[in-house]
């Protein structure tokens, strides 16, 4: 059994795979070749936004906005403190201070109150301004956008949703990356829709900022390829790339319906003896992990583990622990939230493969402990 089983799902598009990649490596297209802008336009078209540009990976997605907003040395940038940390890392990598917050015992995304008191606490120190929030949709979830909406605004702050585990997620209607200023996404193999290396996208509605970061993910280009206007990174998708996830946006929605369907059968049979992940009701999550919570994790996982049975901890540490991060002062006991759960939580297969019969081997295995 796999924890992802992304050998299945080869297996199922191996044809349209293989012919897209064939076509790049007979016209040796690989960079920027035809299939990103196709890919583009159709990743702009799901999510519901003007524009989507790709780019490298998810990180350089969460970096390509802050470079383009200028955001850097002095600037308060305001994230959960509990995410993968790259949310956390382009910030303190483009100069800027990232200022964590708690998140919500139920969804585990960043609370909007606790959001405001940061904020508030940072203006009222001065030493920092406050510029930019990243909420994250973490595991798949949409943060509550409502809310956080207004706190943006009132306090005029630029907001990059960090949707590098939601794309085919929804929050009112409305699809993962098109909330807030710009959205970013990531096509890490392991993410719900993932390419066979590594990759990201940005979404958003603002045309001026086209120009901008389509220059920033080359080298700050300006009109003529050897003219560089501004310092940017390397940060294009590779053509191969697109490829793939043109392949694999042929069979997203299906694939989105089998993880709703397994994530409902997981949360009906364990809900009991476990915490089980909130369910929107009348939303989709893209379910990029299924957590559960329990007192006696470490014997849980012995026991997964005796039985074969892969699990994995996302994440053991929030980012304010984080050693990266010490030079920020943050002490155990600042998020108690987010600690207590990063003690209690652990993951589950989740994948739109996984069979019926491996389910309840596991259902079962977690019921009979
Ligand atoms: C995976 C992930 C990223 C980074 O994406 P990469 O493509 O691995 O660079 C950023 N934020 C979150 C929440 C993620 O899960």
């Amino acid at each position: 059994m796999d924890f992802i089983d992304l050998k299945k799902q080869y297996q199922r598009i191996k044809p349209s795979v293989q012919k897209r990649i064939n076509t790049i490596l007979d016209c040796s297209g690989y960079i920027m070749g035809k299939e990103i802008t196709e890919l583009e336009e159709k990743l702009a078209s799901y999510v519901g936004t003007k524009y989507c540009l790709t780019c490298s990976s998810g990180t350089d997605a969460l970096l390509l906005p802050l470079l383009a907003k200028g955001i850097g040395p002095g600037d308060a940038v305001f994230t959960s403190t509990f995410t993968f940390f790259a949310t956390a890392e382009v910030i303190a990598l483009c100069g800027a201070t990232p200022v964590f917050v708690d998140i919500q015992k139920d969804t585990y995304n960043i609370d909007p109150e606790k959001l405001h008191e940061e904020i508030q606490k940072v203006k009222n120190q001065g030493l920092l301004k406050p510029k930019a929030i990243i909420p994250v949709d973490i595991f798949g979830l949409c943060a509550d956008y409502d809310t956080i909406n207004i706190i943006a605004q009132e306090f005029d702050l630029y907001m990059i949703e960090d949707a590098a585990q939601s794309f085919g997620a929804t929050y009112k209607s409305k699809k993962a990356g098109s909330f807030g200023d710009i959205a970013a996404t990531s096509f890490f193999p392991a993410k719900p829709l993932g390419c066979y290396g590594d990759g990201g996208a940005v979404f958003f509605n603002d045309p001026e900022m086209v120009e901008l970061i389509k220059s920033l993910r080359v080298h700050g280009q300006g009109t003529d390829k050897y003219e560089n206007v501004r310092i940017g990174i390397n940060g294009r998708m590779d053509t191969i790339q697109a490829a793939i996830l043109l392949a694999k946006l042929e069979i997203f929605e299906d694939e989105l319906l089998k993880r709703t369907a397994i994530a409902k059968k997981y949360s009906t049979a364990l809900n009991n003896k476990f915490i089980t992940p909130y369910m929107p009701k009348n939303d989709i999550c893209a379910w990029a992990q299924y957590s559960l919570q329990c007192e006696n994790r470490d014997s849980v996982l012995e026991r997964l583990k005796k039985e074969q049975i892969p699990s994995a901890i996302y994440y053991p540490k929030p980012l304010h622990l984080q050693k990266a991060f010490d030079y920020l002062h943050c002490k155990a006991g600042n998020y108690p939230v987010a600690e207590q759960i990063a003690q209690k939580i652990f993951s589950l297969p989740m994948h739109p493969y996984l069979e019926e019969k491996e389910q309840e081997k596991i259902i079962s295995v977690l019921m009979n402990l």
